[in-house]
């Protein structure tokens, strides 16, 4: 896909965040208007970017970067076959971080994109393949299909209201790379001329996903530095996996300055185990990103093990006005 708008097209700036237009009792019906997987085709495993027509309803042109939507996989969540993480069943929602920008891929405002992968797993006791009950029902979906959503909601990962006298550093893992595809389109499609970087962890390299919009993005802007991790493929410095802490660190001459910088964001999006490392760095790194919680040091930190009572302290400590995280 062209991440750069029409040249003709003016588009407006980001709407204000609305949150919960449509709820479980009063959804919206979006249809499936586009789908393509975004891993490589070698891959065991399935990830699709998949595009709602979300025109006639009050999310048009009112969602923002950063929020998630709702979808209700109706039929799905009372099947055993479908709840692969066995979790409560009388959830009727799922929430899925939007992929798109603000514009939508039609840059009208009237799609919403999601970036979902498969979740496949084996019931442990019978050997059965068990499939997670939302994942399987936007992957299974074809064009023309509709599907109720909800939503948006979130207000504590968007960009700035006013984003481009900013710089930023993007890091994500797996499907946490989301949010991310559509910060970038909205900022370079504003004339963004800061620094921004994306640091991308995946276990193999045909997990990757939108590798080749990035590659592109990073050729077409010299102000876009984009990294991967491929944790089972590449090893750090120590021969251990290499997460996106060390490939923050490898590139930590560069990073630091510009972390150090008030107007600089940190957007963190994925699993929550990433935390853990690229705290400890942002210490170590003095970024200003994270206060010391009372009677603690730098070192103390980086001795901590997750385990450690004294980690919930530190995980508070962000600046909440310059890091964001989106971590579960
Ligand atoms: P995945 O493909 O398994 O990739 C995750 C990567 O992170 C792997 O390379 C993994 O390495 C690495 N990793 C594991 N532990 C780490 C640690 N402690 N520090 C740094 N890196 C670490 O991921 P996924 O299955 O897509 O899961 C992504 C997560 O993002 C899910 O929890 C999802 O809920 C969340 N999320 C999704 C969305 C969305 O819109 N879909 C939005 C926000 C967040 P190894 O496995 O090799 O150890």
């Amino acid at each position: 896909m062209n991440l750069q708008k029409p040249d003709q097209l003016t588009l407006p700036p980001a709407p204000p965040a609305a949150v919960n237009l449509y709820t479980p009792k009063n959804p919206f019906t979006a249809t499936v208007v586009g789908r393509r997987r975004i891993n490589d085709p070698s891959s065991p495993n399935f990830c699709w970017h998949v595009v709602l027509d979300i025109r006639g309803g009050q999310m048009e042109g009112r969602y923002r970067i950063g929020q998630s939507i709702g979808v209700v996989p109706e039929g799905r969540f009372n099947d055993p076959k479908f709840n692969v993480m066995n979790r409560s069943l009388d959830s009727k929602i799922r929430l899925y971080s939007i992929a798109s920008a603000c514009w939508g891929d039609d840059w009208r405002g009237e799609t919403v994109s999601l970036c979902v992968k498969r979740e496949v797993d084996e019931n442990e006791e019978t050997g059965e393949l068990v499939f997670g009950a939302a994942s399987n029902f936007i992957c299974d979906a074809q064009l023309g299909d509709r599907m109720q959503i909800t939503g948006p909601v979130g207000k504590s990962f968007l960009l700035p209201e006013n984003p481009l006298p900013h710089h930023y550093v993007f890091v994500a893992t797996g499907t946490g790379i989301a949010p991310f595809r559509g910060m970038l389109i909205e900022l370079f499609n504003q004339g963004f001329a800061g620094e921004a970087w994306l640091i991308f962890g995946v276990p193999y390299s045909t997990e990757v996903m939108y590798d080749e919009e990035f590659r592109q993005w990073s050729q077409n802007h010299p102000n876009f530095h984009y990294r991967t991790a491929i944790s089972r493929e590449q090893r750090n410095r120590e021969g251990g996996k290499l997460y996106v802490q060390h490939r923050l660190e490898e590139e930590e001459e560069r990073l630091i300055p510009l972390l150090r910088r008030p107007e600089t964001r940190l957007y963190l999006c994925g699993l929550k185990g990433m935390e853990f490392g690229i705290y400890k760095w942002l210490y170590r790194i003095d970024s200003g990103l994270l206060s010391l919680p009372p009677g603690m040091t730098v070192e103390a930190i980086q001795a901590m093990t997750r385990e450690s009572p004294d980690w919930m302290k530190v995980e508070k400590a962000r600046d909440k006005e310059r890091l964001f995280k989106e971590t579960y």
